[in-house]
């Protein structure tokens, strides 16, 4: 059986072609599954009835099972998906092996070889006018940061083109469900050449829709650009005006400074905007929360940075998360400055530090404020960023954390650390 989710218009056409039909099927295949969202065959109308059922002994269209939801006080619903195992072999021919680092390489291509099940996260944010969907592209992370919960699973696995695509499907199903619509307000969810999913009236009836705004941002598990391949095929999907129909003002890929994939992502011709993840205003303190930044050092990162093309409405992101007495000082928030200075168009998001099981402390709130004053004084545009459903996800990573400590799941872990703050 071949999946078809996450296959682009191209690979659609030739799956056709091989059934020995018009390769124009595998166009309107594509829009019923990513325009549509219609991932039962039968329900795919726009196609004759014998292919619909020829296709269905052929292929299969898989979402990813909710192992587990959390819904927080504030709306947020946190899930927690398993993914199934499959035999395919070299889902990332080119990312992870040029783009890894020398102490990921080795773990990459195994998780390319192996194909095993997994579990995932994604967040889904409404909030007055838009929602917000946060998505996994690997299986845990080799990347190894020490703030972060996720680090502690080891790389399990990447994810394919689909399994990334199908936690915004799976989400949007749901909040659609939830919302109280039907079928036709769930096929009309997403397009933002749609921004907005229609409502239902206090009557029942179907009512204008009015303009929701969807984001995604791919900030659960994984690092990105180390899955380089499957997370440019599912972009190009979202971002398609034929496929989701996303606005690429409206997703956004966070890096944790993986440099020669900032330099490739550059070059593709659809893409999401970025933010850097940078937790750390000098080498010394990155090196120690963030080891990937031996491998790429913070003048590499911001060269990389002042090079990214920004298209004429962008501006790169930097996320910094404040770790109370290790990062927070207005020093720091000096440092931040200049380290910026070069860029063009850039905002910071600080974001006050989750306590969890990691051993940091959050910054207090005259700290952080302190902080932002210092940035915006010094033209640098700041944001304090609290988490959505604090109380249903302490940390990133949290909840597959719990899943695999009492699973047999093979973790390929990067080399123990001391997790003491440093
Ligand atoms: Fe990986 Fe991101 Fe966690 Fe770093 S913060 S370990 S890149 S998931």
């Amino acid at each position: 059986m071949v999946e078809l989710l996450g296959k682009s218009k191209e690979e659609l056409r030739a799956f056709c072609a091989v059934l020995g039909e018009p390769a124009y099927r595998g166009g309107q295949i594509y829009h019923a599954l990513y325009a549509e969202r219609k991932f039962d065959f039968a329900r795919m109308t726009n196609l004759p009835a014998a292919l619909r059922e020829r296709v269905a002994k052929e292929a299969r269209v898989t979402l990813p099972e909710v192992k587990q939801r959390f819904s927080s006080a504030d709306g947020s619903v946190r899930y927690l998906f398993g993914l199934g195992g499959t035999e395919e072999k070299g889902i990332n021919k080119e990312g992870t092996e040029k783009e890894s680092t020398e102490d990921t390489e080795k773990n990459q291509k195994r998780s390319d070889r192996q194909r095993i099940p997994a579990s995932v996260e994604a967040v889904f944010m409404p909030s007055e006018g838009r929602q917000t969907i946060c998505i996994s592209t690997q299986a845990g992370c080799a990347v190894d940061c020490h703030f972060c919960l996720t680090a502690q699973l080891g790389l399990i696995r990447n994810l394919t083109a689909g399994e990334i695509v199908a936690q915004v499907f799976v989400a949007l199903e749901e909040s659609g469900r939830n919302a109280g619509g039907g079928a036709k307000e769930k096929d009309a969810g997403l397009s933002d050449k749609a921004a907005g999913t229609q409502k239902p009236g206090k009557s029942g009836a179907t009512q204008t829709p009015d303009p929701i705004q969807t984001n995604v941002v791919l900030m659960g598990q994984g690092e990105p650009l180390l899955n380089f391949e499957p997370v440019m095929a599912a972009l190009r999907i979202l971002l398609d005006a034929e496929g989701v129909g996303l606005s690429p003002k409206r997703v956004t890929l966070s890096t944790s400074g993986i440099v020669p994939g900032i330099e490739r992502m550059s070059k593709e011709k659809v893409r999401p905007k970025l933010a850097i993840s940078l937790n750390a205003s000098n080498d010394e303190q990155r090196d120690a929360l963030m080891p990937i930044n031996k491998k790429y050092p913070l003048y590499a990162l911001m060269e990389a940075c002042k090079n990214y093309p920004l298209r004429p409405w962008e501006h790169l992101t930097f996320e910094y998360v404040m770790l109370g007495d290790l990062n927070d000082s207005p020093e720091d928030a000096r440092r931040v400055v200049k380290l910026l200075a070069a860029l063009k168009r850039v905002k910071v998001n600080l974001i006050p530090w989750n306590p969890g099981e990691l051993p940091y402390r959050e910054s207090s709130p005259e700290r952080i404020e302190e902080f932002r004053r210092i940035l915006n004084d010094k033209g640098v545009p700041a944001f304090v960023r609290y988490s959505r459903g604090r109380d249903v996800m302490a940390a990133c990573g949290q909840l597959a954390l719990l899943q695999i400590n009492n699973s047999s799941v093979p973790v390929f872990r990067v080399p123990s650390r001391d997790l003491r703050v440093r």
